[in-house]
């Protein structure tokens, strides 16, 4: 390991301040404080100067990998690159330095910012209402699914059963579950869309909603998605759309006219505020206007006497989030919207088609495409061929980082072999693309002449191969003295 630990560096006595001679008299801390409060022994914290300091976490940064330093290909994700004019914004005291309980007339401005955003995600997917308020995609779908059981409630009945394809992201049937529903998978057919036969056989009175990715977790656009929705709609049953990522759809197409009720899209994504590290993140969700009264609440509507936070709301799933969600994220992603606007995002989603057509066509010789045909923001190639050499998609995602790119995404959607899922991204020159190409070319030729090099990549790095199940399973943050 490169770096050691904060604590390791730690030198008795040593301090990061100095301050000057005490020139008052000095008071006992028993009678600042009563002895309940005191603790018997010192906190075992570091002590280190402020230089050990300062260099432990620029080392540490360096060990790092993010959007700033280069191509980031993980599929479904979005890692695109993220303005700094966002953080500018950010940064504005007039935002940064508000306290959430100061009262509404004195947030004017963020209260105007929140429903402005709310406008622009409106338009941008074809909704009537959106919620600023889950913190990621995952709070956004499960949000989005107790709207829908509180609107089959108020209908008499929750029915029973959701329908996730079986190339959705793993998070939709966790949601669906939590939400209190049973999942049914309804399969893929030979062209990696949903099959509308096994999809007729599923859809019922007790089908309380389809959750559905479009384009799908393939890069393919569902052609039949108005078909779909009839299905769905005939027998009362809601449409959802996955939009986690709509960096295919901006400004060329909206969810809404699609005939999705419900829509949630991670902010953290498409609309470029920071992710990965934990969040925060915003996954807005936007519903068609039948589904509005409930909505969690506050709500921000605007009135004749300014802004205002609406929580009167009877049929409410209540309250999802501390205040309003994660407020700098989401002036960062208004900062965005306001910079692009509608041309500006037709060109985002038109590049990034065109960033992930190149690369597949550039590689589909060597890494097959299994639903190869013209994808949407990102496609899925399989590494099988190379399980002869027993090098797995994984092997692969390691040795790119010997090239200084980040892995794409492997091993989902899990309809695909030894899946690699490729999302370039608009925000990448070409030169990238071709670097990124011409690694991977070189990767599948070492894998023929020396398959060792690639499984036991990467090389480059301060730890190589960790073992990354345990690392989920037995989470280990906290130092403890030797
Ligand atoms: C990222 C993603 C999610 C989950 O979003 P989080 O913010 O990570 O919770 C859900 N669905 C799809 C398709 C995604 O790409």
């Amino acid at each position: 390991m490169g770096e050691p630990l904060i604590f390791e560096k730690s030198v008795p006595g040593r301090k990061g301040y100095s301050l000057p001679d005490l020139d008052v008299p000095e008071v006992p801390i028993a009678e600042l404080m009563p002895a309940e409060y005191l603790r018997k022994d010192p906190p075992l914290l570091p002590e280190l100067s402020e230089v050990d300091v300062v260099r432990h976490f620029t080392n540490l940064s360096r060990d790092n990998y993010g959007i700033d330093q280069g191509f980031y290909p993980l599929g479904s994700c979005t890692m695109k690159y993220n303005p700094k004019v966002n953080e500018d914004v950010a940064r504005f005291a007039g935002f940064a330095a508000l306290h959430p309980l100061q009262p509404a007339q004195q947030t004017q401005g963020a209260l105007q910012l929140l429903y402005q955003l709310e406008a622009a995600l409106r338009e941008i997917t074809g909704m009537d209402r959106v919620t600023l308020q889950p913190a990621a995609g995952a709070q956004g779908e499960l949000v989005g699914m107790l709207m829908i059981r509180a609107y089959h409630q108020s209908n008499g009945n929750p029915r029973r059963k959701v329908i996730v394809p079986d190339s959705a992201h793993g998070t939709n049937p966790a949601t669906a579950t939590l939400a209190g529903y049973e999942v049914q998978v309804v399969h893929s057919n030979a062209d990696g869309l949903v099959d509308l036969d096994d999809l007729k056989h599923l859809v019922n009175q007790d089908t309380a909603a389809l959750m559905l990715t479009n384009p799908n977790t393939l890069g393919l656009f569902e052609g039949d998605i108005l078909k779909i929705a009839e299905m769905l709609h005939s027998v009362g049953a809601l449409l959802y759309l996955d939009g986690a990522n709509l960096n295919a759809l901006l400004g060329l197409c909206r969810p809404g006219d699609m005939g999705f009720d419900v829509v949630h899209s991670n902010l953290h994504k498409t609309f470029t505020t920071p992710h990965g590290g934990g969040g925060p993140g915003a996954g807005a969700l936007g519903v068609k206007s039948f589904l509005s009264p409930f909505l969690p609440v506050p709500v921000v509507e605007k009135t004749e006497k300014g802004y205002v936070l609406d929580d009167r709301r009877p049929q409410s799933i209540g309250k999802v989030q501390t205040f309003y969600g994660n407020f700098g994220n989401l002036v960062r992603a208004y900062t965005y919207i306001r910079r692009m606007g509608a041309i500006g995002f037709r060109k985002v989603s038109t590049n990034a088609i065109l960033n992930a057509n190149y690369i597949r066509k550039r590689l589909e010789q060597v890494y097959p495409v299994p639903y190869n045909r013209f994808c949407m923001h990102e496609f899925v190639a399989s590494a099988k061929r190379f399980r002869d050499r027993d090098v797995h998609a994984w092997d692969i995602a390691k040795r790119l980082i010997d090239y200084g790119i980040y892995p794409p995404t492997v091993n989902f959607p899990m309809i695909v072999d030894e899946a690699l899922m490729i999302e370039p991204t608009e925000t990448e020159p070409k030169e990238n693309l071709d670097r990124f190409c011409e690694a991977m070319l070189r990767i599948a030729k070492e894998i023929e002449e020396d398959p060792e090099l690639v499984k036991t990549a990467p090389h480059t790095r301060t730890v190589t191969r960790l073992d990354e199940i345990r690392a989920v399973k037995e989470l280990n943050l906290r130092w403890k003295p030797a």
